[in-house]
């Protein structure tokens, strides 16, 4: 069953004209949740999807209000996202240090990812 955000997409990522499979995307979409964090590179994983046909289509939603978008730190020492996430560039701290590892992350804005949560 789909929750009503993407019942909301489908007709909006149908207009967008992208060259992605809509329905696996909206069915694949209709997993999450509200408030859940949505990674590009997840649906990449899954979908097979070009990532960047994949952003397209997440910033359509975020444009419409169905998705937040946001930045998380990437550990470029472990490999694993840090749990902390960031609404803009600005909000991103000069020393960050990586929760999983606990190795101090150097430049953090360098490896900041997007990604979305549903709202
Ligand atoms: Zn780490």
């Amino acid at each position: 069953m789909h929750s009503n955000i993407f019942v909301k997409a489908l007709p909006l990522l149908k207009e967008s004209k992208l060259n992605i499979d809509i329905d696996a995307f909206i069915d694949f979409l209709g997993h999450y949740k509200q408030n859940d964090w949505m990674y590009p590179t997840a649906i990449h994983r899954r979908l097979k999807i070009d990532i960047r046909e994949i952003y397209k289509a997440l910033e359509i939603l975020s444009d419409n209000g169905l998705l937040e978008q946001y930045l998380e730190i990437y550990c470029p020492n472990c490999k694993r996202y840090t749990g902390d996430f960031f609404k803009t560039i600005g909000d991103i701290p000069k020393e960050i240090y990586c929760e999983n590892c606990d190795e101090e992350i150097l430049n953090p804005l360098e490896h900041a990812v997007v990604i979305y949560k549903v709202l």
